[in-house]
Formats: C-alpha cells, sequence, structure tokens
C-alpha cells in the first residue's frame, strides 16, 4: 500500500486544519489550545497468552479527545502500524466527524499495535478482552463508547460488550456499537460508512452534472468501507472500473463484477488476480475516471501520486487519506474533493443510532434506519456545501468550520468550570 505520511506529519497536519479554521472563523486562541489536546490519552499494556502457550504483551490506546458535545465517541483500530500520534489524530476528527453529521458525541478514538492477519481467533478475543478490562474505566455508555475501525468487527464489538457486561454483573449493550444484530447491534450498521460514502457520491454528480449511469468508479481499499461502497455504487448504476487491496489491483474498463470479486477476495485474502487487468496501487489513482474514492489508510495520496489524479470527484471513505500537500495540489487542479469528516460520517451516524436504540431497548428496521442516515447525510452535505458556496471555501474547510465551530460554540456555552 502506498503510504507517504508518517503519522506524526497526520497528526501535526490535524492540528494545523484546526488552527487555520480557528483563525478562519476568528475564534478565541484559547479555544485552539484547549482542542489541540485530547483530554485524555491512555496507554495501555496488554499480556495476552498465545496460542503456543508463550506470552506476548501488546500495547494499546484510548484517547479521548472531547466531550463538549457528549459522550466520547470512536472506533477501535487493530493494526502493527498504529500510533499514539495517530490515534490522537483520528479521535481529533471524530470531534469533527460528530459535529458536522450533527449527533451529541464528543470525539475519541483506540488501538491497539498488533498483526490481526497472524492471529486466531481466540487470540484476537483475549486482547479484545484483556484491553476492553484495561480501558474499562475510561469508558461508560454515557462517558465514552467505542466502536469498530480498521480490523476491528462485530465479533470483535460483541467481546468488549461481554467483558464489559461480565465486569458490571449486567448486559450492557449501549456500552459499545457496531455489535452483531443478535446483540443489540443495529440493522444497517455494517454498511453505513459505505452508504453515506454512496449518498455522498450522488449529491455530488448531481452538483457536477454527471450522470451516474456509468459513471467510472476506482475504489483504493476493499475492506469494509471499499467493497460495501463499491455494491450500492455498483446497484445505483456506476461501473466500478479498477479496485485495490493492500496486495494490489484490478482494473476492468468494461466493469468488475462485484459480487464475483468479493467472492474472490473472501476465498483469496486479496483482490489481486481477478479476471481483469492487474494493476499496482500507484497506477490505480493515476487511472481516467469520474470518482475516485480512497478508502484504505490515512495518507494514502500523496504529493507524488496527487498531480496525476485524473478523477473528476474525490469522495474520502477512509480518514485522512489525503496528505496536506496532496489535498493543496488536488484543490489547484480542481478536483470536486468531498471529506472525511463529511463523507464518512454514516458510520458513526448509525452507531449512535444503535446507542439510542439500546438505550431505549429498541430495535428499529433497516428501513428506518436507512432513511435515517439518507436524512440526516444529505442536510450534512448540503450544509457543508452550502458554507463553502457562501465564503468561496472547499468543503473540507466548509465542513470544518462548521463542525469546529459548532464545538466550540458548546464549549462556551457551557463554559468553564469552576
Ligand atoms: N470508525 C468509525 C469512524 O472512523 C466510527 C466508529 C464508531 O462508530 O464509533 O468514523
Amino acid at each position: 500500500m502506498v503510504n507517504s505520511l508518517n503519522k506524526k506529519d497526520f497528526l501535526d497536519n490535524t492540528i494545523k486544519q484546526l488552527k487555520d479554521t480557528v483563525e478562519l472563523l476568528k475564534l478565541e486562541a484559547w479555544i485552539f489550545d484547549f482542542l489541540k489536546e485530547p483530554k485524555t490519552s491512555l496507554i495501555v499494556s496488554i499480556p495476552v497468552k498465545m496460542d503456543d502457550g508463550s506470552i506476548k504483551i501488546f500495547q494499546g490506546f484510548r484517547v479521548q479527545h472531547s466531550n463538549a458535545r457528549g459522550p466520547y465517541k470512536g472506533g477501535i483500530r487493530y493494526s502493527p502500524e498504529v500510533t499514539l500520534e495517530e490515534i490522537k489524530a483520528l479521535a481529533m476528527l471524530m470531534t469533527w466527524k460528530c459535529a458536522v453529521i450533527d449527533i451529541p458525541f464528543g470525539g475519541a478514538k483506540g488501538g491497539v499495535i498488533c498483526d490481526t492477519k497472524n492471529m486466531s481467533l481466540g487470540e484476537k478475543e483475549r486482547l479484545t478482552r484483556r484491553y476492553t478490562n484495561a480501558i474499562f474505566n475510561l469508558i461508560g455508555p454515557y462517558v465514552d463508547i467505542p466502536g469498530p475501525d480498521m480490523y476491528t468487527d462485530p465479533q470483535t464489538m460483541a467481546w468488549v460488550m461481554d467483558t464489559y457486561s461480565q465486569i458490571k454483573g449486567y448486559a450492557v449493550p449501549e456500552i459499545v456499537t457496531g455489535k452483531p444484530v443478535s446483540l443489540g447491534g443495529s440493522e444497517g450498521r455494517l454498511m453505513a460508512t459505505s452508504r453515506g460514502v454512496s449518498i455522498c457520491v450522488r449529491e455530488a454528480t448531481n452538483l457536477l452534472n454527471i450522470p451516474l449511469r456509468d459513471a467510472e468508479v476506482v475504489i483504493q481499499g476493499f475492506g469494509n468501507v471499499g467493497s460495501f461502497t463499491a455494491h450500492l455504487l455498483k446497484n445505483m448504476g456506476c461501473k466500478i472500473i479498477a479496485v485495490s487491496d493492500s496486495k494490489g489491483g484490478v482494473l476492468n474498463r468494461k466493469g468488475l463484477d462485484i459480487f464475483k470479486l468479493s467472492e474472490y477476495k473472501l476465498k483469496n485474502g486479496t483482490v489481486v488476480g481477478f479476471d481483469g487487468e492487474s494493476i499496482s496501487n500507484k497506477e490505480l489513482l493515476q487511472l481516467e475516471c469520474d470518482i475516485l474514492i480512497p478508502a484504505a489508510l490515512e495518507g494514502s495520496i500523496g504529493k507524488e501520486e496527487a498531480p496525476f489524479v485524473k478523477a473528476k470527484i474525490i469522495v474520502e471513505g477512509a480518514n485522512g487519506p489525503l496528505t496536506a500537500e496532496a489535498d493543496e495540489i488536488l484543490k489547484a487542479n480542481k478536483v470536486f474533493i468531498v471529506p472525511d469528516i463529511l463523507a464518512n460520517s454514516g458510520g458513526v451516524l448509525v452507531s449512535y443510532l444503535e446507542w439510542v436504540q439500546n438505550l431505549n431497548r429498541e430495535h428499529w428496521s433497516e428501513e428506518e434506519v436507512n432513511s435515517k442516515l439518507e436524512i440526516k447525510m444529505v442536510k450534512a452535505f448540503k450544509e457543508v456545501l452550502k458554507l463553502s458556496q457562501e465564503k468561496g471555501e472547499t468543503l473540507r474547510r466548509a465542513a470544518l468550520s462548521l463542525g469546529i465551530k459548532r464545538v466550540a460554540e458548546a464549549i462556551k456555552v457551557r463554559g468553564i468550570w469552576p
């Protein structure tokens, strides 16, 4: 996978975005000082009994950025590349994201440095349970509600729920979102991020007068977000011409058979070798197309790749997929970019809906969940678009302005105590 950004740059860029926005909005300087650092960063050591009898110590994090607008909310990421800087940046983005989509949550993120691809189910379960135990005092249904992120899934969330509930002595489904439906998970949560991304694609193509039918789409990353986005966009009439994962990509100008491709990926662990032309990730980013969806890691499009991007629209499925330099280059090249904190907010939005259902011991139909998602996403898209048109700013600057303004308002109206 192309990843030309180091995690420290990612954090620095996220803080710079905050600084620029605070200046743009003419907010008090202390607001920047207050929000540039998370409220709490916890580093934990997690001993796990491995299948071969050895004991391995993993390092994990939980970062709580802001709870001005409501409980902390954010996913748990499992990856060998996780760093504290990365989790801090992602926690801050969660704060803005929840504010942009207008749900009463703050921002948080968790992570464990581990390589789940080389761990058994039992090892993953023991790791998840011990990590949950280690962050137990920090989380809570009205305090901090974890959810899924890269390489964590409904099963992981079920273990978090069970561990928390075992310690409490009663079932607490509202402690975590993204659970299996059988355990109080919400209908529609698994595809929610992708559904939000595809709504943004629809709104952006409408705006730019690009017909959705046969619009050519390229997707970088074929995990949860990338693969479901491919299915949804295909159903909307788009032509998915290329996709990639960490091992490489595949191109078919006539359109890929997404169903067969998903089956292939499940069986082979990669999209590489599927029916079509094999291409590298670098080549994928340079393809002539209407829409490019980066749905892999942060910083996967840098200054080396950006000048060659030919897409008319970028919808950021991943968090922070463009480096600051790439963002500038693409802006100069007039690429229409729907930023992460708007484009991928469908996931946390349905997490919020799951939490509400859990607190009320209710279970809504998929239609009900999807219709709430549709209404909220379109509203947020229109609000960000209107602001960007009024101020002559990019959608990213407008989304950051909207989110940060809402957080700053909450901080000020709550006041500083004592
Ligand atoms: N990991 C998701 C994100 O980056 C959201 C996790 C959650 O629902 O809490 O937006």
